[in-house]
């Protein structure tokens, strides 16, 4: 009975610990992969799986806005790429218009004048 106990204990203390390094490194992998990631040089696909499941154009004013009701409106006139919380600045200059790394995209550069339904307002620029 005491070793059962035992056990018991120690299988609940390495659970904890297991679930709390999973945390912190999930926390910290996602830090790494940021740090370590290579900067994309080529423009992002409107293609692309992800670009297509959150509706990236790379010209916000192609969006459907009957479907990404989001940019409806004045409001929504307002998104852009440029001035979204996870836009890191123009980087590059591409047939003659401005692209950046966005946070959320891997697999290629985000327009300036872009846009997905995870625009977030940058602070102080809408
Ligand atoms: Fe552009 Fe922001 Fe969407 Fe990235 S998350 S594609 S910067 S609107």
């Amino acid at each position: 009975m005491q070793k059962h106990n035992f056990n018991r204990r120690s299988f609940l203390q390495v659970i904890t610990a297991g679930t709390l390094v999973a945390g912190l490194g999930t926390v910290g992998g996602v830090a790494a992969v940021q740090a370590q990631a290579p900067v994309p040089t080529e423009p992002l696909s409107e293609a692309d799986s992800l670009a297509t499941t959150l509706g990236y154009q790379k010209d916000a004013s192609k969006v459907d806005t009957e479907k990404w009701a989001k940019r409806k409106g004045p409001e929504g006139e307002k998104q852009f790429c440029s001035n979204c919380n996870f836009y890191q600045g123009d980087i590059k200059q591409i047939e003659g218009k401005a692209y950046g790394q966005c946070q959320l995209f891997q697999a290629g550069l985000v327009a300036s004048a872009g846009w997905c339904n995870s625009w977030v307002a940058k602070i102080g620029k809408v």
